[in-house]
């Protein structure tokens, strides 16, 4: 979508933190907007869910750069969400991740200063390619720290070297096995395999964690609560359990939406939150080129996970204010195998282990064309080996846990059901280098009054996702009058 819109109705498709980010931001600016949500509860991955009297997390963990004078606080501060109600700081005990490898453990600090100086002792060796990693990553959070970044002004990273791949990156420097397997992990985060990851995404999501660590005080549920709240007191509507169908277009422009029940909203823009290949599915063949069409039926989608929930005795295993990643990496330094946990308090009794680990779309498949609830004995036979398997794993590295008992799994098929991703996906499509100039063309639909946000849009993770609203609701509102009404000071 190229030139702002004239009218003044919007309907956004989904509730996730992009929808509903985007949804505030265009409150704000007076529009009036609807959210539609298939879902009876808004807030899509943000959302939690509980088990054993316990919030288990599905899509925030952790997030980075909420700090006053960093994007996501920015971000934060402009739509009106106090940061401090939801986010606690990490990195109490200096760590933020703590990476361990079968040789060695590394520990992700709470500084670019730190990180560096860790960086350094670890790999003596790599002294000479550390200092131009260190000064591209120092770059890249300058730019980050400025208003420019928020409305993704121009081109912000003119530097050629941050759109080539981190592996070809590395090898050029001749880092050491140890030190690529260290900087692979930031990948990981947002689904892109290192080797074929952008440096600029690779840098942008290491910066957002080195500036400050976040997590959520409460629950994914509360933040998805304080979200529609902001909207709604905005005059934001939100329809729930009721699903987009199509996008009604006339004379080539937008026109409303079709709801599942029937009913039809009108309105002079439609903002979809929405994975891209579910937006082709909302609009008639003839829409769009068929060569766009296809090249978004093309794209690459990032891989799925197995997520599981452990609860664990509480006096025994007290909150840890850290996260852990357990790799396992061949002699190349490539990563062979990743877990994440992260112990976290939750009832009286019970602290909650939460371990997501790679699952493909492909190992679920014959349970394909069944639905969440009812795809049998032996998909929840298979389901509950592997999260058995992985919460076994999970004794070595917290040295055994007492009273363990799984409280709930959800694969790449469940994600795919609860918010409409194909495959799975846990973040959207893949933004790797191969598919980058492909990826780019989503944030540009060639249809009036039609463009996408969330973690589709520009990047994934929340910080990715609200990026995303904000330059939606640049594009219906048109810059210059976004950027004038849209208060800054921070
Ligand atoms: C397991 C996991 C762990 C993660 N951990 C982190 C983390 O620690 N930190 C971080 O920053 N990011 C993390 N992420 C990524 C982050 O959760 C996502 O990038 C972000 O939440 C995506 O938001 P969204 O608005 O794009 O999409 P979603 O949250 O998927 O929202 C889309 C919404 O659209 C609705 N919808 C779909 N189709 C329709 C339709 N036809 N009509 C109406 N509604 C529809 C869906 O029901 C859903 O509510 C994680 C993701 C996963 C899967």
């Amino acid at each position: 979508m190229k030139n702002p819109i004239a009218g003044k109705n919007i309907v956004i498709i989904g509730s996730g933190i992009g929808g509903l980010s985007a949804g505030i931001l265009l409150s704000l600016l007076n529009f009036q907007v609807t959210i539609v949500e298939k879902n009876p509860l808004p807030g899509g991955l943000m959302r939690s869910y509980r088990r054993a009297g316990i919030d288990c997390p599905v899509g925030v963990h952790y997030v980075g750069a909420l700090g006053e004078d960093e994007p996501l606080g920015k971000m934060f501060h402009v739509m009106g969400i106090p940061v401090d109600k939801l986010f606690a700081r990490m990195g109490q005990e200096g760590i933020i991740d703590r990476y361990i490898f079968d040789k060695f453990t590394f520990d992700l600090p709470t500084s670019i200063d730190f990180y560096e100086k860790n960086l350094h002792n670890s790999f003596p060796q790599d002294a000479a390619a550390l200092d131009l990693i260190m000064k591209n990553l120092r770059e890249i959070s300058k730019r980050m720290l400025k208003t420019s970044f928020l409305l993704n002004q121009g081109d912000p990273f003119q530097n050629i070297d941050y759109y080539q791949s981190l592996g070809e990156f590395l090898d050029k420097l001749k880092v050491s096995a140890g030190l690529r397997v260290v900087l692979s992990i930031p990948a990981q985060l947002i689904g892109v395999p290192p080797a074929d990851c952008p440096v600029i995404f690779h840098h942008m999501v290491l910066a957002g964690y080195l500036f400050s660590s976040w997590r959520l005080k409460e629950s994914g549920s509360k933040m998805a609560d304080v979200f529609v709240k902001r909207f709604q007191e905005l005059g934001g509507k939100i329809v729930l359990s009721d699903g987009a169908e199509k996008i009604l277009l006339k004379s080539g422009k937008v026109a409303g939406t079709k709801l599942k029940s029937g009913l039809e909203l009108p309105s002079d823009a439609v903002i979809a939150d929405v994975h891209p290949k579910v937006l082709l599915e909302l609009l008639e063949a003839e829409a769009l080129r068929s060569s766009y069409r296809q090249r978004i039926l093309n794209l690459e989608e990032t891989e799925g996970v197995i997520s599981i929930q452990v609860g664990v005795d509480a006096s025994a295993h007290p909150e840890m204010t850290h996260n852990i990643y357990r790799l396992s990496t061949d002699e190349k330094g490539k990563i062979q195998d990743g877990i994440f946990y992260q112990l976290r308090r939750g009832n009286n009794n019970l602290n909650l282990v939460s371990i997501i680990a790679k699952s493909s779309y492909k190992e679920w498949n014959q349970w394909e064309n069944t639905v969440s609830g009812q795809r049998g004995k032996d998909y929840e036979e298979k389901k509950q080996n592997l999260a058995r398997g992985l919460s076994q794993k999970a004794n070595e590295v917290f040295g055994g846990l007492k009273n363990a008992r799984i409280l709930d799994v959800f694969t790449p098929l469940t994600l795919r059901d609860y918010v409409n991703c194909p495959e799975g996906s846990c973040y959207g499509v893949l933004r790797s280098s191969r598919q980058l100039l492909k990826v780019a063309s989503l944030n540009n639909i060639p249809i009036p009054g039609l463009c996408l946000t969330g973690q589709n849009a520009l990047a994934p993770g929340v910080l990715g996702s609200i990026l995303g609203s904000f330059n939606a609701a640049k594009q219906i509102a048109g810059t210059e009058r976004f950027t004038r009404e849209i208060k800054w000071e921070f």
